[in-house]
């Protein structure tokens, strides 16, 4: 239960990353947009021909990261992201995407997949402070 009045919560209050590593798993990776693209290539110091061979999987108008070992090619089991400034946005904002607050169960699948969400909120306290978090503009703040 968080008994804070809704304009002092902080995004501690539903989430503190654990690093964990959990969500850089699997075969496949976010997609990155256009601003993604520019970014991880200012990060990783390449011109795009280089990051395109070496980490990117492209499938028609599709930017991913390339896999390795069932895990982003970026995802180091000691250090984590190493292009960590140079993310995509959908993993900057990630978990806190809007359909955990329009689909409860999605809010139930996240969060226990996620150490890094608080575990003791219902999910009506989550929306309240997601929503109060949302108007403020944290969450798109995460995105930059
Ligand atoms: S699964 Fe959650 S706690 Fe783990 S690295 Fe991803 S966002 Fe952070
Ligand atoms: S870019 Fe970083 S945060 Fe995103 S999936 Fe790859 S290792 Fe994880």
């Amino acid at each position: 239960m968080n008994n804070k009045p809704m304009e002092t919560s902080e995004l501690a209050d539903i989430f503190t990353c654990a690093r964990c590593g959990f969500c850089c798993q699997g075969e496949t990776t976010v997609s990155l947009d256009q601003r993604d693209q520019e970014r991880m290539i200012a990060a990783l110091g390449l011109n795009r021909e280089e990051v395109t061979v070496r980490f990117w999987r492209i499938t028609g108008s599709v930017v991913q990261m390339q896999t390795r070992d069932g895990h982003c090619i970026f995802y180091h089991p000691d250090n984590g992201c190493t292009v960590h400034a140079g993310r995509p946005w959908r993993c900057r904002q990630w978990p806190l995407h809007p359909s955990m607050v329009t689909d409860a169960n999605n809010y139930q699948v996240i969060t226990d997949s996620c150490p890094g969400l608080q575990k003791g909120l219902s999910h009506e306290e989550f929306c309240k402070i997601f929503n109060a978090l949302l108007e403020r503009g944290d969450i798109s703040k995460m995105r930059e």
